[in-house]
């Protein structure tokens, strides 16, 4: 029998599987490890499981307790998930901007939202951050698990990405690309991986132009869940060897063809990260093995990347499309 006990055993060992069409004239095998197939649809249910993990240990988080964090996206929907099954309160603190959509994934889990004005300073009293710091003073048996900052994000990817990825490549991997938002996910990974193979495995960030880890100023970009304009403690820069910048339409030209050429549905910043690994793979040799992780699905982005009015209204005309009828019939 293989039946998992609850929703949160089957947070992690996601599949990797090999690009085919995205990778033609390239001579290095690449293989993306689909982090959509976690409960939560992304890579961040990891890090949610093991935060808790460590607050409840630390005393920090108490049974009923209330999980405060200013989030929008894959993180909330992790922490929704982790408190619904260990029985605690989530107070997500969003910013209007934030689609209603998004907003739903949330609730639906249980969790409460507290919507906040986007055009404000950050030090404003209403600005997102402000909101969640009162917020989590205030409640009684609050945990702030503050995941820019929190040293369990890159433990969780140490743990269990990095291993999962050495174990299912037989030790072959050369190469491990991941785009950067927290850094947590490239910092844990990249940590375990060049430990476990003598130093020899490169790390290669992936970042939007204009984002600070590829030396932007933090100027607006669109693809979700990536970049930053300050440098979060999550981020352990000395482990990363390279970070490519690359751009919004880029992104998502990539992002479409997966889903057209591979069969792949993730979101923007997968497309991101595969951009970057063609980059590097194309300077590499049969002899190398490239692994970029792909952190969420394309579901959550049907109304923007994969729009086709979205598209144009940024002026993304180079994203391929798919055929019509009338081709068929000529
Ligand atoms: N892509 C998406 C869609 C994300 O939500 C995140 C998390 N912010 C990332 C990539 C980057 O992961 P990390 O925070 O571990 O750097």
């Amino acid at each position: 029998m293989q039946i998992a006990d609850t929703i949160l055993d089957l947070i992690g060992n996601t599949p990797l599987v090999k690009l085919h069409k995205v990778t033609e004239g390239v001579a290095a095998t690449v293989l993306v490890k689909l982090e959509y197939l976690n409960p939560g649809g992304s890579a961040k249910d990891r890090i949610a499981v093991r935060i808790i993990d460590a607050a409840e240990r630390d005393g920090l988080l108490k049974p009923g307790g209330t999980i405060v964090e200013p989030t929008s996206g894959n993180t909330g929907v992790g922490l929704a998930l982790v408190a619904q099954q260990r029985g605690y309160k989530c107070v997500f603190v969003l910013p209007d901007k934030v689609g209603e959509d998004k907003r739903n994934v949330l609730t639906a889990y249980g969790a409460e939202i507290v919507v906040t004005p986007t055009s404000v300073a950050p030090d404003d009293p209403d600005s997102y951050y402000s909101v969640s710091d009162r917020l989590a003073r205030e409640i009684p048996g609050a945990f702030k698990p503050n995941q820019y900052f929190n040293p369990n994000g890159p433990l969780s990817h140490y743990e269990t990405t990095g291993p999962e990825i050495w174990r299912d490549t037989d030790g072959t991997v050369t190469h491990f690309v991941a785009g950067v938002g927290t850094g947590g996910t490239i910092t844990g990974t990249g940590r375990y991986l060049r430990e476990i193979s003598n130093d020899t495995v490169r790390i290669v960030g992936a970042d939007p132009e204009g984002s600070v880890y590829s030396g932007g100023t933090g100027r607006p970009y669109l693809v979700e869940g990536v970049g930053e304009d300050f440098w979060p403690g999550a981020y352990d820069p000395t482990v990363v060897h390279e970070v490519i910048a690359v751009t919004d339409a880029d992104s998502f030209a990539m992002t479409r063809r997966l889903a057209l050429e591979e069969g792949i549905l993730v979101g923007g910043s997968s497309g991101m990260a595969v951009v970057a690994a063609l980059r590097l793979a194309e300077t590499l040799t049969s002899d190398d093995t490239v692994v970029v992780l792909l952190p969420d699905g394309g579901r959550g982005y049907l109304g923007k990347i994969f729009n086709d009015g979205w598209m144009r209204s940024y002026g993304f005309t180079n994203a391929p499309a798919g055929h019509t009828v009338a081709d068929l019939l000529t």
